[in-house]
């Protein structure tokens, strides 16, 4: 069996991260007994409510695989094969998703909007709307938002109701990817009602996995009406999981006494911890501003190679720029050994 390097170390994803203890322990409890399949079952029901608590609303909710189906599912409910999808340039469902979303509906389009810190602006999203009305052209059904963004930002509540606005005036659905949702949640200090129906999104998709989870995200439907079959078209993906408890048991981990929460509130105060350090360090500069559990930073790129020599593994990409990732499983420790490492090799230079 392969061991991890031991002298080796990440900030490369927090879907590195292993699975939290309250989630391997409701695991754990899940296998205790044989259970209805398909989502039948007393722990996909309990998760399904304890959702419904969390967002205080009487939404629908679905357990997937991954966030490429979450989100690509969701997308293909909210339209028709010649409906286009409006999302930033540097969003997911865009850069990192294969063509998912486009091949879940059979074809709708993603336009792709702008604006700065991998927010869209309303004007982006307005223009997309109004530059083509004609019938050769996918009208625009949808709007796509990150939160937290790919670039490790927030949209605050008062933009999500400016976009809002837009989407409304334009008969836009709001489809929001949540794969940092928690870390949104604990920068911005806000309820998850506020963020999501209460700000107009439709369906939200709700990371479980980068939050502390093996596998499995929660498709939640505000707007009910486009939950509509949605379970043929999971079935049909090939997203429905026969033992889905095994999926949602670990979820009841996660939202038992907000153990959510606190994993994206540790992730992102880790990150925060790293930003902190690697402020006024000669030659190192932030790309964007950190608000969750991502720095996005501009390393020398010989520091960057003498990091990895050391050991320490991260991603380099969006305009070139390093990215590091924490998660619940990050360790202040690893954080300071890291800062550690990075001025010893500046005072090396000098
Ligand atoms: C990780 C991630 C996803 C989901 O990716 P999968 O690998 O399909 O689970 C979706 N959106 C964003 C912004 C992500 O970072």
């Amino acid at each position: 069996m392969p061991d991890a390097a031991p002298d080796s170390e990440q900030f490369a994803s927090d879907n590195y991260s292993g699975i939290c203890p309250q989630a391997w322990q409701a695991m754990e409890r899940a296998n205790r007994m044989d259970e209805p399949a398909y989502g039948e079952d007393a722990w996909t029901a309990r998760a399904a409510d304890q959702l419904r608590a969390l967002f205080d609303t009487d939404c629908d909710v679905y357990f997937v695989f991954n966030g490429t189906a979450a989100n690509s599912l969701a997308l293909a409910s909210i339209g028709q094969s010649f409906h286009s999808v409006i999302c930033h340039e540097l969003a997911h469902i865009e850069t990192d998703e294969c063509g998912g979303p486009e091949y879940a509906s059979n074809g709708a389009k993603l336009l792709l909007g702008t604006g700065d810190n991998g927010k869209l602006t309303p004007d982006s999203v307005e223009h997309l709307v109004t530059k083509r009305s004609d019938i050769h052209y996918p009208k625009p059904k949808a709007l796509s938002l990150t939160q937290a963004t790919e670039v490790g930002t927030v949209y605050s509540p008062d933009e999500l109701r400016a976009l809002r606005e837009v989407a409304t005036r334009h008969r836009l659905n709001i489809h929001m990817d949540g794969a940092r949702f928690a870390n949104a949640v604990a920068a911005l200090d806000v309820h998850p009602a506020e963020i999501t129906w209460k700000a107009g999104v439709d369906v939200l998709c709700f990371s479980g996995t980068k939050n502390g989870l093996a596998l499995g995200e929660a498709v939640i439907f505000f707007n009910r009406a486009l939950a509509e079959d949605f379970e043929w078209r999971c079935k049909q993906a090939g997203q429905l999981a026969s033992k889905m408890r095994y999926i949602s048991a670990p979820w009841c981990g996660l939202l038992d006494n907000d153990t959510w929460l606190a994993n994206a509130r540790h992730a992102n105060a880790c990150a925060e911890r790293l930003e902190r350090g690697l402020a006024g360090i000669p030659g190192v500069s932030l790309r964007y501003p950190r608000q969750v559990n991502g720095v996005f930073v501009d390393l020398p790129e010989p520091m960057q190679a003498a990091l990895r020599a050391k050991g320490w593994r991260f991603y380099n990409f969006i305009g070139g720029c390093s990215r590091l990732m924490c998660s619940w499983s990050t360790t202040e420790a690893q954080v300071d050994r890291f800062l550690g490492d990075v001025r010893g090799l500046v005072a090396q230079r000098q």
